[in-house]
C-alpha cells in the first residue's frame, strides 16, 4: 500500500512555512494547480539557476532562450502532439469519475472508494483523450484563432532553431536550453507537485550531426552529466538511478530514452528527468510543416543535412517536490523531538537567520541589523527574526531549512569583554553553537556555500 505519510507532512510544512500553497486557494482551489509562497519561490529560483549556470552559462557549446507559451496549433500538429499526445481514459460506471487506464494504482484506489457497492463496479472502455490545453486568440469568436498552451517546452527551442543558427551562427555539435511553464490537462492530477496541470520544465536540446556513433557518445554524455547534476541538488546516491525505457514505452519521437527516477515514499521510483535520443523527428517534421528548411550546411563536409537531437528534460517542480522529500528529518534535540529540513545549503531559500537574543533590547536589534544589513549586501537570501523566543525562531528555520542560524548577544556588546565583537552560529543539522567573529562571518559562509 502506497505510504502517503510524509508526503502529508510534507504537503503540510509547506503550506505552513510558506513554501506552496493549493493554488487560488480561497476560491476553493483548482485541482493539479499550486501556488509557490516566499520560501517555496526561493527554492524553485536556486534549482533553476543551478540548471542554468550547469547547462547552458558555464558552457561555450549551449545557448539560452526563452519561448513564448501560446504557440499556434500547426505546430503541435507538426510535433505529434494532437494525434498522439494522449492517454488513455476510462470513466467510473458508478460515480463517473475518470482516471487513467494504464495507471493500476489509480485504478485500485478508486475501486476501494466503491468496497460497498463492489458487484456495479466497472469501468467504460478506455477512450483516448488529448492532453493539449486549448484557447483561443482573438478579439471576436468568429476570426478567433485556435492556440495550445504549450505541453512541453521543448517545441519553442525546434522552432526557432533557424533563428539561432542565423543569428548566433553556431557550429554542431551545440545546444539551446530553456526553462519556462508548460501545461497539460492531466486526467488525474495527484500527488502533490508529482503530477500537475501547470508546471515548469527546464531542458536542454542538443544538436548533432546525424550519425549512430556521435549520437551514442553523446546520448551517453549528457545522460550521465544529468544524473550527477540531479544528484548535486543534494540526493543519497541509493536514492536515485537511472532506468532506460523499454520499447512500447518511448514517446512517439524517441530512438531511446532514460529516466532519472527518484525513490518516492508514495510511489516507489517514479520519473524526475528525462534524456530522450529524439534523432531528426522535430526539425525534420517543423521543416515539413513549415515549409521553412532547418537543416544545417556543415562547412567542413560541405553536407546539408538535418541534425539529430540529444534532450534533457526535467521537471522543475517535480525537481522540488523530491528534494523536500530528500531533505524532510525529524529527530530530537535538546530533549524535544523537531522537524527541519536538511537542504543542501547552495539551494537553500534562506542561506543564514539573524537574531538578537531579545527583542526588546535596542542595543543588541541595533546590532544584530546591522550585522544582517551588512552581510545581506554578500548573501542575498538571508532572513531578521526577533519574533517570539530564540528556541521558537531557531525551529521556525529548522523547518525551511535554513543551514546557519547567527544570534547577537551581551557578550556581542562586550558584557564579557574578550567575547566582544563575536556571535554564535548555529549549525542546522547538529543544533550546535560556535561562536565566531564578526568580522569572519561573510567569508566563513561564502567559503561554506
Ligand atoms: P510522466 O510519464 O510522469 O507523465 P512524461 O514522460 O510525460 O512524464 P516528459 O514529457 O518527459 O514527461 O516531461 C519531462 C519532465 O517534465 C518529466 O520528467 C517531469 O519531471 C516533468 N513533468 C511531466 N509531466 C508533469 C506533470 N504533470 N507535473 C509535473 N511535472 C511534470
Amino acid at each position: 500500500m502506497k505510504d502517503t505519510e510524509k508526503l502529508e507532512k510534507i504537503v503540510s510544512l509547506a503550506k505552513r512555512r510558506g513554501f506552496i500553497f493549493p493554488g487560488s486557494e480561497i476560491y476553493g482551489g483548482l485541482s493539479g494547480i499550486y501556488d509557490y509562497g516566499p520560501m517555496g519561490v526561493e527554492l524553485r529560483h536556486n534549482i533553476k539557476q543551478y540548471f542554468w549556470d550547469k547547462f547552458i552559462a558555464e558552457r561555450e557549446d549551449v545557448y539560452g532562450m526563452s519561448a513564448a507559451i501560446l504557440m499556434p496549433a500547426r505546430v503541435w500538429e507538426a510535433s505529434g502532439h494532437t494525434e498522439l499526445f494522449t492517454d488513455p481514459l476510462v470513466e467510473c460506471k458508478i460515480c463517473h469519475e475518470r482516471a487513467r487506464a494504464d495507471q493500476p494504482e489509480a485504478i485500485a484506489e478508486h475501486e476501494n472508494t466503491h468496497k460497498k457497492e463492489k458487484e456495479k463496479m466497472g469501468w467504460s472502455l478506455p477512450s483516448v483523450f488529448n492532453l493539449l490545453v486549448e484557447t483561443k486568440l482573438g478579439a471576436s469568436e468568429a476570426t478567433a484563432s485556435q492556440v495550445y498552451l504549450r505541453g512541453e517546452i521543448t517545441q519553442g527551442v525546434h522552432v526557432n532553431f533557424k533563428n539561432v543558427l542565423d543569428s548566433m551562427h553556431p557550429k554542431l555539435p551545440f545546444g539551446i536550453g530553456q526553462i519556462g511553464k508548460a501545461f497539460r490537462n492531466e486526467i488525474t492530477p495527484r500527488d502533490f507537485l508529482f503530477r500537475q496541470r501547470e508546471f515548469e520544465q527546464m531542458e536542454l536540446q542538443y544538436y548533432i550531426k546525424p550519425d549512430e556513433k556521435t549520437g551514442t557518445e553523446t546520448f551517453e554524455y549528457w545522460k550521465n552529466f544529468a544524473f550527477n547534476w540531479y544528484l548535486g541538488l543534494g540526493f543519497k546516491k541509493e536514492s536515485l538511478r537511472l532506468r532506460q525505457h523499454a520499447p512500447d514505452e518511448r514517446a512517439h519521437y524517441a530512438k531511446d530514452a532514460w529516466d532519472i527516477e527518484y525513490n518516492t515514499p508514495f510511489g516507489g521510483w517514479l520519473e524526475a528527468w528525462g534524456i530522450h535520443h529524439r534523432g531528426d523527428w522535430d526539425l525534420k517534421r517543423h521543416s515539413e510543416y513549415s515549409k521553412e528548411d532547418l537543416s544545417y550546411f556543415d562547412e567542413e563536409t560541405k553536407e546539408r543535412y538535418i541534425p539529430w537531437d540529444i534532450e534533457c528534460s526535467g521537471g522543475v517542480d517535480r525537481a522540488v517536490l523530491f528534494v523536500l522529500l530528500e531533505a524532510y528529518s525529524e529527530d530530537e534535540l535538546g530533549g524535544e523531538s523537531r522537524i527541519f529540513l536538511k537542504l543542501n545549503p547552495k539551494i537553500a531559500p534562506i542561506k543564514v537567520a539573524v537574531f538578537p537574543l531579545l527583542k526588546n533590547k535596542p542595543d543588541l536589534v541595533a546590532k544584530a541589523k546591522e550585522i544582517y544589513t551588512t552581510l545581506k549586501k554578500k548573501i542575498p537570501q538571508m532572513m531578521f527574526d526577533d519574533n517570539g523566543n530564540i528556541g521558537k525562531r531557531y525551529r521556525r528555520q529548522d523547518e525551511i531549512g535554513t543551514p546557519w542560524c547567527v544570534t547577537i548577544d551581551f557578550d556581542t556588546l562586550g558584557e564579557k569583554p574578550e567575547l566582544k565583537d563575536t556571535v554564535t552560529v548555529r549549525d542546522r543539522d547538529t543544533g550546535k553553537q560556535e561562536r565566531k567573529n564578526i568580522s569572519e562571518l561573510s567569508e566563513y559562509f561564502k567559503a561554506m556555500l
